[in-house]
């Protein structure tokens, strides 16, 4: 712990922490030492980590990463928080993101950019970029994001390690500042899917203060791992899976070098056993436009909250209750924030709700039917995260349209709900990391933990 805290406050330049509390982490360090000498064991137990800061914490500030929530501090822990606590983990600090987590390249933080350290004039991705940087970097061994629309994966695929987004409902939102509530999800980040796997077994459970929460047992992923799958050998753990690789996944204008590294990668997938066929998702241009009406639908709706009266910033001076909440919110959220709100209220008005929002569902369901389609061919879906590898900082920042374009092989599983994850695959031009995605059906992260720890 006192390793990671000198080497966080050695490379602030990364923008990766928004707060790291020394005091706060040796008092946990030292309980898990003290739960440790009295005979508990466990594969977590006094292992550092941090925090996106989107999960409320008691004790550290929580901004999400916002002027609206500055000086904020909740009364409670988010239970992802709870679970990994309990298991005895060191919470090291708070990590920047994309306000309210809406963003691909962690630029739309209220407080600074962050940057990816295989070369410091790039984005980590985002919008869970602190965390991609922050694990990519040696600060932390593991880091906790929220994956919205690709958010744990874009930037795992950005900087090079993994992470998982489960299947929408597996790990409690509760305490996780809400952007979309029918597509916000926790998830691992971390280097290897073996690391991913120890922490979702301790995220994830049903939890009664989380609505959507799933009833699902608890589940050992780390058993998972190494389960050996029917008629596999040790040369070929991967006998028998089958890899749909849906051709829209591939289009004309995927970079040549996410192109090369993806394809390499699968090639040594089906070295491992596995084999590959060719499906279909025809819906994958439209999840765009779809997510880009229901996200911010939902977040117009719950960014209702801050007020200037229930939390965080209130304007100093305004004439009346109506002028203090227009006042409060114009100088708590940034642009994209405020972008997003105007859109959602937009869609959802009289009029245009059913020309925008109810088609916008439709479209959704059958954008997760698609899936299902594919599902009756193959056991796992692979493709590329993201078209290209890591941008240029300030490239895209005057282009919102052109953010919302790199989502594209990130929002499908997210809208369907799917589980899916990025692991390293390779490197594109300059040396920069390239990721693999994997997508599962429903409640198969083991499927997709197993094969991507076959792959590492
Ligand atoms: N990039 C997407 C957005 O801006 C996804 C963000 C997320 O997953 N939180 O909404």
């Amino acid at each position: 712990t006192k390793h990671l805290l000198a080497r966080v406050a050695a490379h602030e330049h990364l923008g990766a922490f928004l707060c790291a509390d020394t005091e706060h982490a040796l008092t946990q360090a030292a309980a898990a030492d003290a739960r440790r000498a009295a005979g508990e064991r466990g594969a977590l137990l006094g292992v550092p980590l941090a925090h996106k800061d989107i999960f409320v914490t008691r004790d550290l500030p929580t901004t999400a990463g916002s002027k609206m929530l500055a000086g904020y501090q909740s009364p409670f822990d988010a239970t992802v928080v709870q679970h990994l606590s309990g298991a005895g983990m060191v919470t090291i600090g708070k990590l920047n993101c994309d306000e309210f987590a809406m963003g691909s390249g962690n630029e739309n933080s209220a407080f600074s950019a962050v940057k990816n350290p295989w070369d410091v004039t790039r984005v980590p991705g985002g919008s869970s970029g602190g965390s991609a940087t922050a694990v990519a970097a040696r600060l932390v061994p593991a880091a906790t994001g929220t994956d919205t629309g690709g958010s744990i994966r874009q930037p795992a695929s950005f900087t090079g390690i993994t992470g998982i987004k489960p299947t929408y409902g597996r790990v409690s939102r509760y305490g996780m500042i809400a952007f979309a509530s029918s597509l916000d999800q926790a998830g691992p980040m971390a280097r290897s899917a073996e690391d991913c796997a120890l922490l979702l077994g301790a995220m994830s459970g049903f939890d009664e203060r989380d609505a959507t929460s799933a009833q699902q047992p608890k589940t050992d992923f780390a058993a998972a791992l190494t389960a050996p799958r029917e008629g596999a050998t040790a040369a070929q753990p991967l006998k028998g899976l089958r890899i749909g690789l849906p051709a829209e996944f591939f289009p004309q204008a995927l970079a040549a070098d996410v192109n090369g590294a993806v394809r390499a990668a699968l090639a040594e997938l089906e070295k491992l056993g596995a084999t590959l066929v060719d499906v279909s998702l025809p819906r994958t241009e439209l999840s765009i436009p779809v997510y880009y009406i229901i996200a911010p639908a939902e977040a117009s709706s719950n960014l209702s909250r801050f007020d200037g009266v229930r939390y965080g910033h209130r304007a100093a001076q305004y004439d009346n209750l109506v002028d203090m909440y227009k006042k409060s919110r114009a100088e708590g959220f940034g642009d994209e924030v405020k972008r997003r709100i105007m859109i959602g209220t937009y869609v959802l008005s009289h009029g245009y709700y059913d020309a925008y929002y109810l088609q916008a569902q439709k479209l959704r369901r059958m954008i997760a039917d698609d899936f299902q389609a594919c599902f009756r061919q193959c056991d796992v879906i692979a493709g590329p995260v993201a078209p290209t590898v890591a941008w240029k900082l300030g490239d895209k920042t005057d282009d919102p349209v052109a953010n919302y374009l790199a989502d594209i092989f990130t929002l499908p599983a997210s809208l369907a709900g799917l589980p899916g994850m990025s692991l390293p695959a390779g490197h594109g031009d300059a040396g920069l990391p390239v990721g693999l995605q994997l997508i599962g059906n429903y409640f198969q992260e083991g499927t997709l933990l197993h094969a991507a720890h076959a792959f590492q």
